[in-house]
């Protein structure tokens, strides 16, 4: 991966953003796409698009969502403790023993996770999961009117961390969960146009998809608006290479293996194909996983657009989704912008995905 890609990830890994909070990490994409889109622009619901090719056939949406799951202020009480909520899917385990940053108007504010100690939890207490709404933030306010001065109702905070590098260029990061698949979208336009290509490609930093689910967050309106005629979706899915998954039940997808291909009902068969030569003609291996319903990601919005889009998803194994350290392959990264970059070369202005 080039230098300049990476640092360009790490900073957006690093930016805060949860869903409908996400103008930090949408303003790091803005700014990575500014070396190479022709046009900029975004909308009502904080989408952020990045264009190429605005007189080509035909139109490609690239979505990658920049939100992170996070967690909003709903109740600060007299002693100063702040009570929150989850945006988007918690495991509440993970929270316990963090540190976290506040998104308040006036700036960041900093505070931990408060938790019973050791010595003062009943053993039979011990033994159960903890809910989200037995923990707190501290943020080492004397009283609740000094914490309600500095952070309000509707903040939202996220894990305070910094993206680390592990072995066999390993990344972990809080906000892997999609960040690399808005990186992923947008190193692919800068390859596609490289590479040229015929296609009117749009480049997509989506949001809210964390909390859309089935109806969609931005990927829905953001797909509306532009009107595309193809669609890949770029997110991450669940690696099973990890101690205590059964691959009988889960899959077999590996850090490192290369990008996966969904198959499924939800996913057109003819964007498959096209996924699959190109990586082949790229000389890349790639992961293929069975999704025999919804795909759960911003593909299933895009594809029941209008009249529907031919929608294809390209995931980036991930190991420890949706807790503050999350591990992907930075070569299964960059594998997965060239396959769609490759995807884009090949296609033709009046290319058919009709299934029959
Ligand atoms: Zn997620």
């Amino acid at each position: 991966m080039r230098a300049e890609t990476r640092d360009s990830l790490k900073s957006l890994l690093d930016a805060a953003g949860p869903s409908g909070y996400e103008t930090a990490a949408a303003t790091v994409w803005r700014q990575t796409v500014g070396g190479f889109a022709d046009r900029i622009w975004g909308d009502v619901q904080g989408n952020s698009f990045a264009e190429i090719g605005a007189e080509g056939n035909p139109t490609v949406m690239l979505a990658g969502h920049v939100d992170e799951i996070g967690l909003m202020v709903h109740h600060v009480d007299d002693e100063g403790f702040i009570w929150v909520q989850g945006i988007g899917g918690w495991d509440p385990q993970v929270l316990i023993g963090q540190r976290v940053e506040l998104l308040t108007d006036e700036g960041q504010v900093t505070g931990v996770v408060g938790r019973r100690a050791i010595h003062l939890i009943r053993r039979e207490d011990g033994e159960k999961a903890v809910k989200l709404k037995e923990l707190w933030i501290d943020i080492g306010a004397l009283s609740g009117d000094e914490a309600r001065e500095k952070v309000g109702i509707g903040d939202v905070a996220v894990i305070r961390s910094e993206t680390l590098d592990l072995a066999n260029d390993r990344l972990a990061a809080r906000s892997i969960d999609n960040r690399v698949g808005a990186a992923v979208v947008a190193e692919a336009l800068r390859l596609a146009r490289e590479a040229g290509c015929s296609a009117h490609v749009i480049a997509v930093a989506t949001v809210q998809e964390e909390i859309g689910y089935v109806a969609g967050g931005g990927a829905r309106t953001g797909a509306y608006g532009l009107d595309p005629q193809v669609g890949i979706a770029v997110d991450v899915t669940h690696a099973t290479d990890h101690p205590t998954l059964d691959r009988k039940e889960h899959g077999d997808i590996r850090i490192g293996g290369g990008p996966v291909l969904a198959r499924g009902p939800a996913i057109n068969p003819v964007v498959y194909r096209r996924l699959h030569d190109a990586a082949k003609r790229e000389g890349i291996e790639v992961q293929v996983q069975a999704l025999p319903a919804m795909t759960g990601t911003d593909a299933d919005a895009v594809r029941m657009s209008r009249a529907g889009v031919a929608t294809g998803l390209v995931s980036i194994p991930n190991r420890y989704m949706h807790t503050p350290n999350q591990i992907v392959s930075l070569e299964d990264v960059e594998q997965s912008a060239r396959i769609i970059a490759g995807f884009l070369a090949q296609l033709e202005a009046d290319a058919d995905f009709l299934p029959l």
